[in-house]
């Protein structure tokens, strides 16, 4: 692919509307784009919080357009790169890549261009970049931006920082007029600290993004059998287009899933950090290109994913804190039409995760930090209220009271009780049985049940033997869970999971502390919730335009999602434009677009 391939004439030069507009095809921009870019195109730096999929690549496109000279954006990511890349020549932009995979023929071409400041856009590794010989060509020629996207690589705090990324810090001395602009998804306060002292930001503004998502609907449930859950989930998006995505708590349990999926009848594809690099190529590969997979991962896979149409989104297991959670679902629906992530955890997840932090070699500081995050976890994922509104407080976002409509909790309030009795009974058989078994056992002790391993015990001669027969085994499971997430009850996860007792756990024996507990209420039942498949899946006109779209990219050897986006593709279905002009007023084509596919498109719909 020549980079000069229809190159940007500079038509829309200066004015961010008309940029927006004659170049991406959307009427305008969205959230705090437009003051970033404004700011940016004026020569300002700045620090850009956004989620994913908050539209933070316009942040710094737009106004590379505006100015003179070249935007020159760091990436941590080949693929990144390429697919963005891929998708500015779309729209008829002069960007290229320079990274270490590079042939170096391409390279060559590469810098020529730069050279010859044809070039608009420069994607390029921290590395590349810092290399003495860059940095001096830079010097000399017209510089419009850097950007410094995923930004939280430079910051130790973070769980992606990434070395290279410190040395960017150099930008700011060598190129004090310059504007720089840092982009990232995570809001933690200390990260983006961090990034702006090691970036020379700290005098710059902050533009934080609201971080709400009202797309993704959310919903946690306990996991009782995790493949009977994931198989009802699946069953409902069948037929919908898209991909959808299992998180994993370990590199085994990718490849056990994806196994068992495919057995199942789905494309499913496991991804993890163990797998050898074409593997792991390959993976994105499948995944880049649209084919409607299953990609069964752990957190190694999702830094760069780009696809915006991720339907779904569901964890095995527990996530170890909120950011990492919601920067993860945030992988679904980016294209703005509805999408849904399903949380499944258990209480060996959160005595696990409490236990690796106590192990790790964290200072105290970073320990208790660590506590606090997958405490604000564990309680989204025990939650009696609303699970979005605990989430986005984690974002310091204030949310408003009422029901927030797209999480299960305020789909399906659950009712909440006075457990403190309730609470009682389990402690106390957990007490009385010697803190030597798992939930199991203590939960077959209340309910009276004459088990082999209550007879060899003699546990049938306690007390607690049956006190709890009038509830089902469903409703103690759950009780220990809610008291493991308090903290009254531990699990001891190196052995056989026995649940012991906390210094918590005595004011509840004594009555001095009442419990309220959250009345299991499990998903809410049904068949696919309200709006969950884009409106034109099933459309004849959408599916021949998907289908047309689909040899388009095979033929280019890009990403079916660069040529149209679904929801293009949608709008174009719904609105049946019968001219150019009618075309082009649709959100997502650009003059370039126009020009390209304009005539195939009109055809199409013609026929
Ligand atoms: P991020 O990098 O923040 O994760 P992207 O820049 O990839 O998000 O944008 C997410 C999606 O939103 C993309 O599909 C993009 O085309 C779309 N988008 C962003 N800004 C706008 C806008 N102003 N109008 C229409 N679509 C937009
Ligand atoms: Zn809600």
């Amino acid at each position: 692919m020549a980079s000069g391939d229809m190159p940007y004439d500079g038509r829309f030069a200066g004015d961010p509307l008309s940029v927006l507009a004659g170049v991406f095809g959307h009427p305008g921009f969205r959230g705090r784009q437009d003051e970033v870019v404004r700011h940016v195109a004026a020569g300002g730096s700045g620090l850009v919080l956004m989620p994913t999929g908050g539209g933070k690549s316009l942040c710094y496109q737009v106004p590379a357009l505006c100015r003179p000279g070249v935007g020159v954006v760091v990436s941590p990511l080949i693929a990144l790169m390429e697919d963005q890349v891929a998708a500015l020549r779309q729209q008829g932009v002069a960007a290229a890549a320079l990274h270490s995979d590079l042939p170096e023929g391409e390279a060559r071409r590469v810098l020529h261009d730069l050279h010859d400041g044809t070039l608009k856009l420069l994607y390029v590794s921290p590395e590349r970049l810092l290399l003495d010989g860059m940095l001096a060509r830079l010097d000399e020629l017209p510089v419009a931006l850097f950007a410094v996207d995923e930004a939280h690589c430079v910051s130790q705090w973070g769980h992606h920082f990434r070395p290279e990324y410190r040395g960017l810090g150099v930008l700011s001395q060598r190129f004090p007029r310059t504007p720089r602009l840092a982009l990232t998804a995570t809001a933690d306060p200390r990260t983006v600290e961090d990034i702006r002292l090691q970036l020379g930001l700290a005098d710059a503004p902050v533009f934080r993004g609201g971080f709400d998502r009202p797309n993704i609907r959310i919903e946690a449930a306990p996991r009782e059998s995790e493949r009977a859950q994931l198989r009802a989930f699946l069953k409902e998006h069948a037929g919908v287009p898209g991909a959808g995505m299992v998180y994993c708590g370990s590199r085994a349990r990718t490849e056990a899933t994806a196994e068992w999926l495919r057995g199942d009848g789905h494309d499913a594809l496991a991804f993890h950090a163990g797998m050898d690099a074409e593997a792991k190529k390959a993976a994105h590969r499948r995944f880049a290109r649209g084919d409607a997979v299953v990609m069964c991962a752990t957190i190694a896979f999702g830094m760069g994913i780009d696809r915006p149409d991720v339907r779904w989104v569901v964890h095995l297991d527990l996530p170890r804190s909120p950011e990492s959670w919601y920067q993860e679902i945030g992988r679904a629906g980016r294209d703005g039409l509805p999408a849904r992530a399903l949380l499944l955890y258990g209480a060996g997840d959160m005595a696990l995760a409490r236990q690796r932090i106590e192990e790790s070699p964290a200072g105290p500081e970073q320990k208790r930090i660590e506590r606090q995050r997958l405490d604000a976890m564990i309680a989204i994922a025990e939650a009696a209220t609303c699970r979005r509104a605990l989430l986005l407080r984690c974002f310091g976002e204030e949310v408003p009271a009422e029901a927030c409509g797209a999480c299960d909790i305020c789909l399906a309030p659950p009712r909440v009780f006075d457990g403190t009795v309730a609470a009682q009974k389990l402690l106390s058989a957990v007490y009385r049985t010697g803190q030597r078994f798992g939930a199991v056992h203590v939960v077959d002790v209340l309910r009276g049940k004459l088990t082999e391993k209550v007879a060899q015990f003699g546990h049938d001669r306690l007390p607690t033997f049956g006190v709890g027969k009038d509830r089902p085994d469903s409703f103690w499971r759950s009780v220990a869970r809610q008291l493991v997430a308090r903290g009254a009850l531990d699990v001891a996860v190196d052995s056989h999971g026995e649940l012991l007792l906390t210094d918590a756990a005595r004011p509840i024996l004594k009555g001095a502390e009442p419990v309220m507990l959250r009345e299991e209420v499990g998903r809410p039942a049904g068949p696919k919730p309200r709006g969950a498949t884009p409106a034109a899946a099933g459309d004849p006109l959408f599916e021949r335009l998907r289908e047309w779209r689909r040899a388009e990219a095979q033929a280019q050897g890009v990403p079916a999602y660069v040529i149209f986006q679904d929801r293009t593709l949608a709008e174009i279905a719904a609105a049946r434009p019968r001219t150019l002009d009618q075309l082009g007023a649709i959100s997502g084509v650009g003059a370039s677009k126009l020009q390209r596919y304009g005539a195939a498109v009109l055809r199409l719909l013609s026929e």
